[in-house]
């Protein structure tokens, strides 16, 4: 999980502890971003900079606070995610110490210098070539920089494709429309002033949507179905489009030992699928690859756990039977 020593959280290691206890966590490992050369951003212009590095001995000293006054309710352990791109390997030499952590998660931000997050990251660009380059890139930075234990989000750039964007867009819409639980009648144009769908091309979905003024709730459900439906179609194509090199990916992850990260946040981004996707965990269970571990990538005290419960039972469908742990960088069998 993702403390406020990480750029995009402003969530108090604290906190974070003390949310893990309440949802009865047994333990939990801190690995906040350390993106060595993150282009600047003005989102972040109040943040401390260079962003996404911090001070690491700061870091240790508050995480070792923590483990002792928390020591008889939760395990908290040290790790990191580092961003690894192109000629990163002597910079993290020099600024971390990998023995120092218990938990090293090697993680692709940045493409083309820049992070997919952003809106202005797309402009211009060919989404299936973007998409080629992101997996290539994640193949390269695992021999870029081969000191760590777990590969995160192997898919992390789905989240932010601008058609991935519209049609969750659409369906926070219909879930704002659709209210929570009761049957109603809801004036849907009503919910449409904050939308800046201009940009991208409209799904079907949300033309249907902004054409009806009253809709009743199970049509409202179906319409969410429908959009699920359509971003998981949209996600196989991208896996097939490029099973070859994801393929390798998962290779050399097995070959060397390592596990890879399955990222519940795909959830809480209402992609409906943790990163990577099932058809990539299915892909990495037939090759051979057990070694898995779990994060809710969680960055702030709500997004604890999220979904663990759901995505435990795709695992067990697949066929794994448990996850790992890291301590002092040894790796231990949690069974389901
Ligand atoms: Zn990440």
């Amino acid at each position: 999980m993702h403390s406020f020593f990480s750029t995009d959280s402003d969530e108090p290691m604290e906190e974070q502890v003390k949310g893990a206890i309440e949802k009865g966590l047994k333990s939990i490992t801190f690995t906040d971003h350390y993106d060595i050369d993150f282009p600047y951003d003005e989102e972040y212009k109040d943040k401390p900079q260079p962003i996404f590095v911090f001070d690491i001995e700061a870091y240790l000293k508050e995480i070792e606070r923590l483990k002792l006054k928390y020591k008889d309710r939760l395990i908290i352990r040290k790790g990191i995610e580092l961003g690894i791109k192109e000629d990163i390997n002597d910079k993290i030499n020099k600024q971390v110490n990998t023995k120092d952590f218990d938990f090293i998660i090697h993680s692709t931000h940045l493409l083309f210098g820049m992070d997919p997050y952003y809106l202005n990251f797309w402009e211009g660009k060919d989404v299936k070539y973007t998409l080629e380059q992101y997996f290539l890139r994640v193949l390269s930075n695992l021999d870029e920089w081969t000191d760590y234990d777990t590969v995160a989000h192997l898919d992390y750039i789905v989240r932010y494709i601008p058609e991935i964007r519209n049609y969750i867009k659409t369906y926070d819409d219909l879930s704002k429309s659709a209210g929570e639980g009761a049957d109603c009648n809801c004036n849907l144009n009503a919910h449409d002033n904050d939308n800046n769908h201009s940009d991208y091309n409209v799904t079907e979905v949300f033309d249907i949507l902004k054409s009806s003024n009253h809709i009743s709730l199970s049509e409202i459900n179906k319409m969410r179905d429908e959009v699920l439906q359509k971003i998981n179609a949209y996600l196989i194509n991208i896996y097939k489009d490029n099973e070859l090199t994801v393929k390798k990916i998962l290779d050399k992850i097995i070959d060397n030992n390592k596990s890879l990260e399955v990222n519940t946040a795909g959830f809480a981004y209402k992609i409906g699928h943790a990163n990577p996707h099932e058809f990539v965990l299915k892909m990495y269970y037939e090759m051979g690859g057990r070694s898995i571990t779990i994060g809710a990538d969680a960055h702030s005290k709500e997004k604890i756990a999220f979904a663990f419960d759901k995505t435990e039972e795709i695992l067990k469908e697949i066929g794994f039977n448990g996850y790992y742990i890291y301590t002092g960088r040894k790796s231990e069998f949690i069974k389901f």
